[in-house]
């Protein structure tokens, strides 16, 4: 199983988007909330709101599955998309932004999407090469810090994290409905994909964008991550998320600190007790991959 998704994944990154095959993926619906749902298909879970006035959507998932998306966004609501949030700027969550800003929805995102969809980006952790995107789908409304929209009783507030899962992230937090959509900030049942190495990531910053999640969350909050199923008890996964981070970065460092090698401190496994719960069947990248992303993130 976990082979399998690597297999995928390992795709998914090398070859050009029209060589990969969205044909059998369906979108499938999960109402979370009086008017908030996600959306799973292929790439990043999406958020729906359907607000009196409007819909708001958080990331966009692939061009391939926009009409899927729309449909499937039809069955919530006849509003049209007001908004898309990007939570940051990879194409499994930015892929459909050209194809509903062209039906009227306005892209929101922090300013480093824009200027990080605008060019070439390589990134030789994964041998990874995105091309700049087109025209239509940049954001054509950025922010800095943070930015809020309301709607009727509900204020949706977009919060960047600096230098995370990449240096383009935020989260959306949801005042009312106490939701928190943290994109890629958070992974359920996989060790997260971290663009160190010239993508402005690292492990320390997810640490602490999940502890300003944390701070604005209580033991009922409901967290939705950016990959993988909801967590049961969002509040105690994400602080149980949070802490495997840390004891596998302190671990690394304190390696890195006797002088050992990346080769060395891949060899001692500093995961091995948190395979279990990270290495399901829906993970992303393997245990080799990831403490090489904590290594790089504590080097670079
Ligand atoms: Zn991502």
């Amino acid at each position: 199983m976990l082979k399998k998704t690597l297999a995928a994944f390992i795709l998914a990154c090398s070859l050009p988007l029209q060589a990969q095959d969205f044909s059998g993926v369906q979108i499938e619906s999960v109402r979370i909330s009086d008017n908030f749902y996600v959306l799973y298909g292929a790439g990043g879970n999406i958020g729906v709101f359907a607000g009196e006035d409007g819909l708001i959507m958080i990331d966009s998932q692939y061009a391939a599955l926009s009409e899927r998306i729309t449909d499937a966004i039809e069955r919530i609501s006849g509003d049209p998309i007001k908004f898309i949030i990007n939570t940051h700027w990879h194409s499994d969550h930015t892929g459909g932004n050209a194809n509903f800003s062209a039906d009227g929805a306005v892209i929101v995102a922090h300013e480093y999407v824009k200027r990080r969809m605008s060019m070439e980006v390589f990134l030789p952790l994964y041998n990874n090469r995105t091309m700049p995107s087109p025209i239509g789908a940049l954001p054509t409304v950025t922010f800095m810090q943070n930015i809020s929209f309301h709607s009727g009783n509900e204020t949706l507030t977009a919060i960047h994290v600096p230098n995370a899962h990449t240096d383009t992230d935020a989260f959306v937090h949801f005042g009312n409905a106490n939701i928190i959509h943290m994109g890629d900030l958070l992974w359920t049942g996989s060790y997260p994909r971290i663009d160190a190495q010239h993508g402005g990531g690292s492990v320390e910053g997810v640490i602490k964008g999940l502890e300003q999640a944390l701070e604005l969350a209580d033991g009922d909050t409901q967290f939705i991550s950016g990959h993988g199923a909801i967590p049961e008890k969002g509040t105690a996964y994400v602080e149980n998320y949070r802490a495997m981070l840390r004891t596998i970065s302190n671990r690394v460092s304190n390696m890195i600190a006797e002088g050992m090698s990346q080769q060395q401190i891949i060899a001692a496994r500093p995961t091995a007790d948190f395979d279990a719960d990270f290495l399901g069947d829906n993970a992303y990248i393997d245990a080799e991959m990831f403490t090489r992303i904590v290594y790089i993130s504590l080097t670079q």
